[in-house]
């Protein structure tokens, strides 16, 4: 009979201040209503659901990742639970609020004068316009400071030539793009509209994880970028592309974590609910092992993103820190999606029953926002002094 909620457990939710408890609850009751039973069409076909996309408009969900007087005011958790909550029912759906809130509306905050903001970021906040973030280019993806696309600067402007690669929503309104100022060799930020001329951007095909998300090749000929869509605060890539990541960086793993949660209640229902030789699978102990390794990395996991998260907010998280729980939460999600992939036999196949999609998905959390790797090593460099890469 029992169905335990892998947060009521630990009392996880004790952990939560009021407003961030308030905020789950509305995300969860939309997410269980609105996303669940619908998104796995739109992971099938691997189409953007605007549908389910418009239906997240009236809720004014995305003011909860801005400050005043453009958003409700931030806190890490929350925009974190936010994410989880997404995540229970689709990563894809998660990392596309991710993708708009954390890296193009967070730019637009830190980075925007009050004309950028009035024109863009009251659009981004609101769902009226769509936008991605694109640091990442064919030739440079964990080694993303050495980027090659390039603005020269003309009378009135700039003129942007260049490519992107993976950029997600990059086949949508608007662009944050970081690109290299030929006359100073330095990473400046832009925003970009999609419809100006010499502007081109496909989806990449045969993408079997985060199958929702619109990742785009992108190429830039000869954009005009005038000059009043320069974002003038971003010195170079440490004070620009760099702050953002730092940022989202504590947040992504809040999306690992509605991934574990997913497999967990999938897992539960599942194994206490079908039975062979005679008995629900669940009362077999090699499945009970593996619903507690599941249910324990989880909570382990939550936290150690929670504390992440607190950390951050008080202006305390290091880039080590940041970067040595991403690295870890991701890998243990990988382990978590393998065990609840397992526990469901052939039926774990198939999209509806969650774990498959979190397994190809659990690789992608793996490997944006830096690597296992990349983020690996700047957690060893801070933590032995010693850089293992440039
Ligand atoms: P590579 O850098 O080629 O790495 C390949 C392998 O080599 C990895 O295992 C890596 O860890 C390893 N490696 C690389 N360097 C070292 C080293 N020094 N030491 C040891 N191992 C090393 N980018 C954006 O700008 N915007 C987006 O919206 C965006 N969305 C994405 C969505 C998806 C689905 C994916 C897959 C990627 C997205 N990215 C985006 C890009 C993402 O950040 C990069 O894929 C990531 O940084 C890794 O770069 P890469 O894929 O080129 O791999």
């Amino acid at each position: 009979k029992a169905q335990i909620d892998p947060m009521e457990y630990l009392s996880l939710y004790n952990l939560l201040t009021p407003e961030e408890l308030e905020v789950r609850k509305v995300v969860e009751a939309f997410v269980q209503k609105e996303v669940a039973p619908k998104i796995n069409d739109y992971v099938e076909s691997a189409q953007f659901p605007t549908e389910i996309v418009n239906a997240v408009k009236p809720l004014k969900l995305f003011h909860h990742f801005l400050d005043k007087p453009y958003g409700h005011g931030t806190s890490y958790t929350k925009q974190g639970i936010i994410l989880m909550e997404a995540a229970r029912a689709d990563a894809g759906f998660a990392t596309f609020i991710a993708v708009q809130n954390l890296l193009l509306n967070y730019t637009l905050e830190k980075y925007g004068n009050e004309a950028q903001k009035q024109k863009y970021l009251t659009k981004t906040r609101d769902i009226e316009y769509i936008g991605g973030w694109g640091l990442t280019e064919r030739g440079y993806g964990s080694d993303a400071s050495s980027l090659t696309a390039n603005v020269k600067k003309v009378q009135g402007g700039y003129i942007l030539n260049g490519d992107k690669r993976w950029i997600g929503n990059g086949n949508k309104d608007i662009l944050i793009v970081w690109a290299r100022n030929l006359d100073t060799n330095k990473v400046e930020g832009f925003i970009v509209e999609t419809k100006w001329q010499g502007y081109h951007a496909e989806v990449i095909q045969g993408k079997l994880a985060l199958r929702i998300v619109q990742n785009c090749q992108i190429t830039f000929t000869n954009i005009f970028i005038p000059d009043e869509n320069k974002l003038d605060s971003v010195t170079d890539f440490q004070n620009g592309p760099n702050q953002i990541l730092m940022h989202s960086r504590v947040i992504v793993p809040w999306i690992a974590l509605g991934v574990m949660r997913g497999v967990y209640e999938h897992s539960l229902k599942w194994t206490t609910t079908r039975k062979q030789f005679g008995k629900p699978l669940a009362a077999f102990q090699l499945q009970q092992e593996r619903l507690v390794r599941i249910l324990s990395t989880f909570q382990a996991s939550f936290l150690m993103v929670m504390r992440l998260s607190r950390l951050a907010a008080e202006g305390k998280a290091t880039i080590g820190m940041i970067s040595s729980v991403k690295a870890w939460v991701t890998d243990k999600t990988r382990e978590v999606a393998r065990l609840g992939r397992e526990m469901l036999g052939g039926d774990g196949i198939i999209s509806d029953n969650y774990v498959i999609k979190a397994l190809t998905d659990a690789e992608v959390l793996y490997t944006y926002e830096g690597t296992y790797d990349i983020n690996s090593l700047v957690a060893g460099r801070e933590i032995t002094g010693l850089g293992a890469f440039k």
